[in-house]
């Protein structure tokens, strides 16, 4: 049984007396402390995956299976205290309180769970140690979304979630972003999903499940992911 399973899950969006029909009896499996990506274009579902991934969206028919645990059968106050202790989520501009310094805005990850995650190391892994009392308008944009990043890590989830991450970075930082996740998933820490629509962005994942029109068209397994640092070369 892989750890994170959909089975046969179907999404609906209403919107007035139109009905969107967001992902149609999607199969997906995705490995532990593996990395994953899930590839489509815009409207495909990718986001969708990934809020009901991290509990952030209900289901309307099928099964969701996290490691075990069928998690579309849980009550609000579990899926509170699932998503609180097992998820990372991060995002394209992702929002930092900018009346915090970058150790502070870091810090706040590890309070939502009590972790008890080494704040200075995580830091130090994202490469923001000189910029640790820094305010995030002294950022730049690759700084920005590295807090975000280390934010979510402190929280020691098991799951992080990435969605579009890279989408408001210039090709040069968006680059530099993913080598440290890419370097982040060969310590095999978490189980890390991805969404992009960018197919070479996707090569340098394990795994890459492609979405069209809310269902997986294709499941293909990198066997030789390509380096982040040769994306767009
Ligand atoms: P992607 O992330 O691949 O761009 P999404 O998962 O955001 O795709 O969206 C899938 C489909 O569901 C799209 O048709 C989108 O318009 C629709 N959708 C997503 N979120 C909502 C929402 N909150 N209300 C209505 N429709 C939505
Ligand atoms: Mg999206």
């Amino acid at each position: 049984m892989a750890y994170i399973e959909f089975k046969n899950v179907s999404k609906d969006y209403e919107i007035g007396e139109t009905t969107v029909k967001a992902l149609k009896k999607i199969n997906i499996e995705i490995e532990e402390k593996d990395f994953t990506t899930i590839l489509g274009p815009s409207g495909s579902g990718k986001t969708t995956i990934l809020n009901i991934i991290g509990a952030l969206d209900d289901i309307k028919s099928g099964e969701v299976i996290i490691d075990g645990r069928i998690i579309s059968k849980y009550n609000y106050k579990k899926l509170n205290k699932y998503r609180k202790e097992e998820i990372g989520f991060i995002f394209k501009n992702y929002p930092l309180m900018e009346n915090l310094t970058v150790y502070e805005n870091i810090l706040l990850g590890k309070e939502v769970n009590k972790s008890k995650t080494d704040v200075n190391a995580i830091i130090k892994k994202v490469g923001l140690t000189r910029k640790k009392e820094y305010y995030p308008s002294g950022l730049s944009p690759l700084e920005r979304q590295k807090v975000a990043l280390a934010r979510a890590l402190c929280k020691n989830p098991k799951i992080l979630l990435c969605d579009e991450i890279t989408g408001s970075l210039d090709e040069k930082s968006a680059k530099q972003l993913l080598k440290l996740l890419q370097k982040i998933s060969k310590e095999k820490e978490y189980t890390i999903i991805m969404a992009t629509h960018n197919n070479d962005i996707a090569k340098i994942s394990n795994k890459v499940i492609t979405i069209k029109n809310g269902d997986a068209v294709n499941t293909k397994i990198n066997k030789k992911p390509k380096s982040a640092g040769d994306i767009y070369d």
